[in-house]
């Protein structure tokens, strides 16, 4: 057996790279500016980040638009693309150790998630894309024997994508997939917390044989550079994912430019809904604790409302309890580790300020929320009893480790309670009964239903929201309708 892995020390040899990446080169913003790119874990800074901006973007966009127009990747036989995004896909699985424990350094999840999620699925996700490009077919109208109409997807052109910090790497992986397959240039822009993986894997593309300037990223602000990307004349689309807030920003962008087009993956506060008739009551609890404490809360489609039938409300609360107590907290590199830290100082502020609020309007708090250090970005596993929907607590997204637990009387009190929400993300019913469940997950107003279980899924099931949680689907082979337009293309033969 080989001897674990020093992560620390690892950590200390690395030598990070923060300059942008633009037409296959590693290059500093124009400005010259930089910020610091900061661990949570330490409060220390890890590198010094390019900070792009409008005349970088700008920059990126002209390369990106020039490399789309010469073909050599959007005239590029599919057979080709699949070739080189598999490789892709396989340096980043080579990869692997370096990567996660860049993405864990910069936003503080575990290394063993990232090393056993973050990586596998993000590598998974490019070469499945690469798989599929080759066998996906147009369509012939069934017109009048008169004309051939053929309908077709081209590539948009010049996408941007921009994508938050709580899977820096995988987030990314959802765009990119889709947007390269599909014979586009994109431009990656990464959250500020977390620019590191993102930046390192313009070589891997390059060296995958991506050509130059279709494949771009940008580290910098969102109100700088992720402003530009989307108010930029010659963007054709945003791929975005990130909050419902910055969500409305790229909407706006859009109007008030070129009318790019805009998907938007974004928050969510979504409903696991527990029946008294669910086939393991034990097992469907254990999944609540990890649907709301997995990645320190900080998922899109964390099961934050936990809505469990009256009769056995009691019994599930003390056993996510005892699963969410007995999570281990702490330093990000042990491999012992289960949750790590908060992903700044800021979200860790947000994070307690709603902790208090909770107990201000009269929740029950049964479980943790404390900070594990004094100003550190830890929070203890937190649990909310006898909160109700119109709470604030049960409303807004924490984003953090906090669940709130809601009691309905039957399955009709708990589907009203869980489309109580502007939200639309995810939902999840637990029962033993066919009935039951078809009925919840018809009734329930979210882009995915899970039933008996909680955050199921694979790169074939598309996902995305409903109502406020943003439109447009990430995953599947749907997602390359966003990257894509449709053309008819109509023969006469009369
Ligand atoms: P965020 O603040 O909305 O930021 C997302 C991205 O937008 C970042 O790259 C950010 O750059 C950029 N941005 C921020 N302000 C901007 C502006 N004014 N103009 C243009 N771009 C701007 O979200 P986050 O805090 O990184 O991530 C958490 C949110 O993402 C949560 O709401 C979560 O639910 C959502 N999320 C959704 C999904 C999904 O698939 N539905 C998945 C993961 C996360 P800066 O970092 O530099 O500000
Ligand atoms: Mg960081």
């Amino acid at each position: 057996m080989s001897a674990p892995i020093d992560w620390h020390a690892r950590a200390a040899a690395l030598s990070l790279n923060g300059q942008a990446f633009i037409g296959g080169r590693y290059v500093p913003a124009l400005s010259g500016k930089l910020f610091d790119g900061i661990n949570p874990a330490s409060g220390k800074v890890l590198a010094q980040i390019a900070a792009c901006d409008a005349e970088d973007v700008d920059r990126a966009v002209k390369v990106a638009r020039a490399a789309f127009e010469s073909g050599a990747w959007s005239r590029m036989a599919p057979r080709e693309r699949k070739k080189r995004l598999k490789a892709f896909a396989a340096l980043i699985a080579d990869h692997t150790e370096e990567l996660a424990l860049l993405e864990t350094l910069d936003m503080g999840k575990p290394i063993r998630d990232s090393l056993a999620v973050d990586l596998p699925l993000s590598a998974q996700c490019i070469d499945w894309y690469a798989e599929a490009i080759d066998k996906v077919y147009d369509e012939i109208a069934p017109t009048a024997p008169t004309a051939v109409s053929l309908i077709r997807r081209e590539a948009l052109g010049v996408v941007a994508a921009v994508v938050p910090w709580n899977f820096p790497l995988l987030m990314a992986a959802w765009k990119l997939g889709p947007i390269l397959a599909a014979g586009n240039s994109v431009i990656l822009k990464p959250a500020e917390q977390s620019s590191l993986t993102a930046i390192r894997l313009g070589a891997l593309a390059s060296e995958a044989g991506i050509p130059d300037g279709v494949f771009n990223v940008l580290p910098g602000f969102g109100e700088t550079a992720g402003q530009a990307l989307g108010l930029h004349m010659d963007v054709d689309a945003v791929a975005f994912t990130g909050s419902t807030e910055v969500g409305k920003y790229f909407l706006q962008y859009s109007g008030q430019s070129n009318m790019k087009r805009v998907g938007l993956e974004c928050g969510g506060k979504s409903p696991n809904i527990i029946l008294a008739d669910a086939p393991d009551l034990d097992a469907a609890a254990t999944s609540a604790a990890w649907g709301i404490f997995y990645n320190q809360g900080e998922v899109c489609n964390a099961g934050s409302r936990l809505v469990i039938e009256e009769s056995v409300k009691d019994r599930v609360v003390e056993k996510v309890i005892e699963v969410g107590g007995a999570i281990r907290v702490g330093d990000p590199l042990d491999p012992a580790t289960e949750m790590g830290a908060m992903v700044d100082a800021r979200q860790t502020e947000r994070v307690m300020g709603y902790i208090e609020k909770g107990v201000a309007e009269g929740a029950r708090l049964r479980l943790g929320g404390k900070r594990i250090v004094a100003d550190g970005c830890f929070i203890e596993t937190t649990l909310f009893d006898d909160v109700t929907s119109d709470m604030t607590i049960a409303r807004e997204e924490i984003f953090g480790p906090v669940l709130a637990t809601i009691a309905a009387k039957d399955i009709d009190e708990a589907i009203r309670i869980g489309n109580d929400t502007t939200y639309g993300l995810a939902a999840a019913v637990w029962t033993r009964d066919i009935n039951k469940a078809f009925k919840a997950s018809s009734a329930l107003r979210a882009g995915v239903v899970w039933v008996n279980c909680f955050d199921h899924g694979d790169i074939s099931s598309p996902f995305g929201g409903f109502k406020q949680s943003g439109f447009g689907r990430d995953k599947s082979l749907h997602a390359l309708e966003k990257y894509t337009e449709l053309k008819a293309t109509w023969i006469n033969l009369g």
